[in-house]
């Protein structure tokens, strides 16, 4: 999935963050596809603009995939799609969503066929796509995986293993890859790990998924985390893994920050719930106020919101209340309709603020339209100060990872003082979590950091091709 695709709609309705992709694999497993659906549902808040699932039966591919929910998209049970092993694959939308980059992307060649599921970008798709194209290649989707899936087709190697190893000495930037063969599923994780990716087992079967809460909705033992620069292949139901480039983690950050579920381990130490406590209680170090009541805005932010009131010894309220059966999407013309869109959205317990200092933690600023309009609507229900607190540094750098930070011009840190931020979201005060602070609170201490910061820092974990 192409992170660099400005999704400027979407950013400008929401001013948030968007992850691009969830993936999930089975291999032996007599309801392979079945479970395979059961782990793309765990993983659905990766993406909701497209789901699919192929399936192998007895060297057959089955596969179905459509623009929509998982549930929506695999509403009829999909009984075609029967075999032992499975791969599935969630999107996020951009600007080209059309159900032909929908994934998994299935090709034959001269060695078989191949489906591929694949989480991330890569930096160097572009270059790749125009050297091959002049070669005479020919694309049918803009899609990054799809590159992979040439460059495994062009090797003068025969076997796929090894034509997938050379291709990966090829591609660089973001992606958590699995492909599937006639008789074996094989997971890669790129060098800097910059996706998160988990390696689980069910019975005698093998499965992998972008975040462990996957393996809890079908009871499956996590094992362990997919290492940066790893191959695993799965085969005659043995394992085995091969370092197939030397490791450099820089698990993206906002992961903890933002896109992984709480209930999801990234480390294989805590819960990112328990992370984002810690991003809560560093906050509260850093920026302490004095108030009445802490808040978060949900769901991402109210681990870091409890945090931040136990360490400070505020109460901690449910002062915002989600609505979850809002539409994923509708045309919103004007401002005053996006307005009622976060009434839509968000409701105030006006009981619970009114007359109080209010503390409002967030997960990050983007554009600052949604804390302009949050704390508009605190202020509408009587707030006596509202005191914004982001768990997270200020996004100055785009992301070309495949998460929808593109273009420095969207970014409101870019563009404007910390005080013109708050004067332009209408807070009292506001306050962002330190890059040192981050660092502390996910890896426990001020050592080097094993994560990309690059939206904050600006420095890359690969070589960066803004042209892609
Ligand atoms: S640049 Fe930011 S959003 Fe992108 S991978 Fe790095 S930390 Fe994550």
């Amino acid at each position: 999935m192409e992170g660099r695709v400005v999704m400027l709609d979407e950013m400008i309705e929401t001013g948030r963050l968007h992850e691009a992709c969830g993936i999930f694999g089975i291999y032996g497993h007599p309801q392979a596809a079945g479970i395979v659906y059961y782990g793309l549902h765990a993983l659905q808040h990766r993406g909701q603009e497209s789901a699919g699932i192929a399936a192998v039966d007895q060297g057959r591919f089955n596969i179905h995939k459509d623009m929509g929910l998982v549930t929506e998209v695999f509403d009829n049970g999909n009984s075609e799609l029967t075999g032992d092993v499975a791969i599935g694959h969630v999107m996020y939308a951009n600007q080209r969503s059309a159900v032909t980059e929908a994934q998994p992307l299935v090709f034959k060649y001269r060695g078989g066929t191949i489906a591929l599921a694949q989480n991330g970008a890569l930096v160097n798709a572009g270059e790749i796509r125009r050297k091959l194209e002049q070669q005479g290649s020919i694309f049918q989707t803009n899609s990054d995986t799809e590159v992979i899936a040439h460059l495994i087709a062009r090797s003068k190697h025969d076997d796929l293993e090894t034509a997938l190893r050379e291709a990966l000495t090829v591609i660089e930037g973001a992606y958590a890859l699995l492909v599937l063969t006639e008789g074996c599923l094989i997971a890669c994780l790129d060098p800097n790990g910059l996706k998160p990716l988990a390696l689980g087992k069910i019975g005698d079967s093998y499965c992998f998924a972008s975040e462990t809460c996957a393996f809890d909705l079908i009871e499956a033992e996590f094992i362990r985390h997919v290492k940066p620069g790893e191959m695993i292949v799965v085969a005659n139901n043995q394992l085995r893994s091969i370092q197939v480039a030397e490791p450099k983690p820089s698990l993206c950050s906002f992961e903890f920050i933002y896109f992984a579920r709480p209930d999801s381990n990234l480390t294989g130490a805590m819960s990112v719930h328990q992370v984002r406590k810690l991003l809560g209680k560093q906050l509260a170090a850093e920026k302490p106020v004095k108030a009445d009541l802490v808040l978060g805005v949900p769901d991402s932010s109210l681990s870091a919101a409890i945090g931040y009131a136990e360490a400070l010894q505020i109460p901690y309220e449910m002062g915002l209340v989600k609505n979850r059966y809002v539409g994923r999407t509708f045309i919103r013309p004007d401002s005053e309709t996006r307005t009622r869109d976060v009434k839509l959205k968000l409701s105030v317990v006006q009981k619970v603020v009114e007359g109080k200092d209010v503390v409002m933690v967030d997960d990050s600023i983007i554009r600052g339209t949604t804390s302009q309009r949050i704390v508009r609507l605190l202020r509408d229900a009587g707030v006596r100060s509202v005191h914004v607190r982001i768990c997270s540094p200020p996004v100055i750098y785009p992301c070309f990872y495949g998460i929808d930070i593109s273009s420095r011009d969207e970014l409101i840190v870019a563009q404007k003082t910390i005080e013109q931020i708050r004067l332009f979201i209408g807070a009292d005060s506001l306050e962002f979590l330190s890059v040192d602070g981050l660092i502390k609170a996910i890896n426990g201490s001020q050592e080097p950091p094993r994560l990309c910061l690059a939206c904050f820092s600006g420095q890359y974990p690969t070589p960066i091709n803004p042209q892609g």
